[in-house]
């Protein structure tokens, strides 16, 4: 059985989440052959060399989760993209390239974050290939850390008044992208978070039926997709 999360959001305000995501750790996670993170794991991240007490806890956790034998896989979000190698050598987790293709349920399965899906947020995309390529990651991570956080201040509230702004359909996919990067990777189902709209879509690609299915976001709930013999199941499940 292999498990698939995304935007947990993680943070010290929200200890709900956290109890529940450490509960699927002692859990189901046991259980899983792999656990695949797809970004926005941290509701922010601003370094490796700048883990708080609240982020060295759940490193810790994942190395538990880890050692016990699953396979802990971690792509970036938007708000996680900072996390380096020396957080996953500490974690026990393999940090995966957005995009990704991997065997799973016995297919080819494209993984995605999501947000460059959203190609009709022009604001967004231009902002994100001026912050994530190679110099600027490293200007970045250089930066002394007071810059860091305010600069993650500075962000996050720009992104939070501008997403009240856009219109809904534009911090959802663009539907055209979706079975041209599925036809350009090769596959059939596609696996994406991000946009908060849990759901499984029906598509067509390359004249063959296809699925989109979108992870949902941590918030009164958790959600998770498992997939075993029975196929792909994305359910919610209670806070407990
Ligand atoms: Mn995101």
């Amino acid at each position: 059985m292999i498990l698939l999360i995304s935007d947990l959001h993680l943070q010290e305000e929200r200890p709900d989440i956290t109890r529940a995501f450490l509960d699927l750790l002692d859990g189901r996670a046991r259980h899983a052959r792999a656990l695949y993170i797809l970004g926005d794991f941290f509701e922010a991240w601003i370094g490796d060399d700048a883990m708080t007490p609240f982020q060295q806890q759940i490193c810790q956790a994942l190395r538990r989760l880890s050692d016990s034998g699953t396979a802990v896989y971690l792509m970036h979000g938007n708000r996680d993209f900072l996390i380096g190698q020396a957080f996953c050598d500490a974690a026990g987790c393999t940090l995966l390239s957005d995009p990704s293709v991997i065997e799973l349920g016995g297919e080819r399965v494209l993984l995605m974050h999501g947000d460059t899906l959203c190609t009709r947020d022009l604001g967004y995309m231009k902002m994100r290939r001026l912050l994530r390529n190679r110099l600027s990651l490293w200007v970045l991570t250089h930066l002394p850390l007071s810059m860091r956080r305010r600069l993650a201040r500075k962000l996050r509230s720009e992104s939070r008044a501008q997403t009240q702004m856009k219109a809904t359909d534009i911090v959802d996919v663009t539907p055209e992208e979706v079975p041209r990067v599925m036809a350009a990777q090769g596959v059939l189902t596609l696996v994406h978070g991000h946009t908060h709209r849990p759901a499984i879509h029906k598509l067509v690609v390359d004249g063959q039926p296809a699925r989109r299915i979108v992870l949902g976001d941590w918030d009164r709930r958790g959600w998770a997709l498992q997939v075993d013999e029975q196929g792909f199941q994305l359910a919610p499940f209670e806070f407990t």
